[in-house]
């Protein structure tokens, strides 16, 4: 069977960047399952695991367009260290809950200086080019209950 819309399909991943540096991976996890054709994974890589079946291995390239999105200027900010209350020591790496032009973000703190806390609402594979190995380990059709609920049920999704 491949991978087609409304397939559940499973695959083992490794992500880098640019640099070759390895940014996230399944390894030594269990295989990321999603339901095909939902938007569950980057549109740029959904694309490409359309008509791979299960062994199947290849280096799939993303853009930022069809990755995490390109970056944004506007959500690099330098507020003042009152903004945080309640938080004791502002560190660079620390991520908080922001408003952003379309709704709640994650912001990172990239730098500390004096008063002003330096912060970056980019998610942080924004604007990067994104480099995956895939091998694909399952296919299956999805059932009539998980294309209801829009997610995969049972090894690798939601029990409930
Ligand atoms: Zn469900």
């Amino acid at each position: 069977m491949q991978i087609a819309p409304n397939a559940v399909a499973a695959f083992h991943y490794t992500l880098t960047d640019d640099q070759g540096k390895v940014v996230d991976s399944s390894e030594g996890r269990e295989p990321l399952t999603y339901l095909h054709g939902t938007g569950q994974i980057v549109p740029g890589l959904e694309k490409q695991m359309e008509g791979r079946k299960v062994g199947d291995k290849f280096n799939a390239d993303v853009s930022p367009e069809e990755g995490y999105g390109v970056h944004h200027d506007e959500l690099v900010q330098e507020v003042p260290k009152e903004a945080f209350q309640g938080v004791e020591d502002i560190q660079p790496g620390m991520q908080f809950q922001g408003r952003g032009p379309q709704g709640e973000i994650n912001v990172t703190v990239t730098k500390v200086e004096g008063n002003t806390v330096f912060i970056d609402g980019n998610h942080p594979l924004a604007g990067q080019t994104l480099h995956f190995a895939i091998e694909v380990t399952g296919v299956r059709a999805a059932t009539a209950e998980e294309l209801e609920h829009g997610h995969v049920h049972g090894e690798g999704g939601h029990h409930h």
